[in-house]
């Protein structure tokens, strides 16, 4: 096995995949052969277990920015290509991660960001809350992505129909919040935003799920100076979305 094979290269690997793909009309798990493993030519039952194209890694804040709503409009038009999945890439991951984007996102079934996205192995580094809120673990979750691992772009993600924006509405309505009152506290000062902007009914749960995204997004380099000093250099940039879940689209808060 030469050096090339146990360390994540994507950029170098998907300069090799592509070439073969477009020589031979082969998938990437051909490469197996240059690393030691049986090609695709050979008796190996993981030779025809490979899935997607290898794409490569965003090197820039926008071009992170920009792979995650292409991923999105494959997730949306029912076309997902399952990238960066090969069986070749998770071995060469086994060691080491380099995620080009975060995203704090519900806890929502509904609300995958692998899928919505149409991510593979080792390109989104989540976290995932009921309500997308920032608690100091996540924030600092959030950090060791960008300060460690290197993500470019970092996304808050909330979603129509949000049972924790839900109940907190009817804990501001009156209802006792018993144990949900970590969630429903934190979600209060995106209530009381939208119902300051004149919402109500189910308007208001939409506006306070924007205000919600909005706000993580601003609490994000309070609560942490690392993050703070990451968008400041240009290094990380954060962006809010909100995921309608009857077509699949992340419509980004500008
Ligand atoms: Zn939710």
């Amino acid at each position: 096995m030469d050096a090339t094979c146990g360390r994540v290269d994507r950029r170098g690997f998907l300069t090799r995949s592509t070439a073969v793909i477009g020589a031979a009309g082969l998938p990437p798990l051909v490469m197996m052969a240059a690393c030691g493993g049986q090609s695709a030519s050979g008796s190996s039952p993981a030779a025809t277990a490979t899935t997607g194209p290898v794409l490569p890694r965003p090197a820039t804040p926008a071009e992170a920015l920009g792979q995650l709503e292409e991923g999105n409009q494959r997730f949306v038009a029912g076309k997902p290509i399952h990238p960066n999945q090969t069986l070749e890439l998770r071995q060469n991951l086994a060691g080491s991660q380099t995620p080009y984007a975060s995203i704090l996102g519900c806890a929502d079934s509904r609300t995958s960001p692998e899928l919505v996205f149409d991510a593979g192995v080792g390109d989104v580094f989540v976290c995932r809350v009921a309500g997308n809120i920032a608690s100091p673990a996540e924030t600092a979750s959030l950090l060791y992505s960008q300060a460690v691992l290197g993500s470019e772009v970092l996304l808050v993600l909330g979603h129509d129909d949000c049972g924790a924006l839900k109940a907190a509405i009817d804990v501001a309505n009156g209802k006792a919040a018993g144990e949900f009152a970590p969630l429903t506290d934190a979600l209060q000062p995106a209530i009381a935003a939208a119902r300051g902007a004149g919402a109500t009914g189910y308007a208001l749960l939409a506006a306070a799920t924007a205000a919600n995204v909005r706000m993580v997004m601003a609490a994000l380099p309070r609560m942490s100076t690392g993050i703070a000093q990451a968008v400041g250099s240009g290094k990380l940039t954060i962006v809010g979305g909100v995921l309608h879940l009857a077509d699949g689209k992340v419509e980004m808060l500008r």
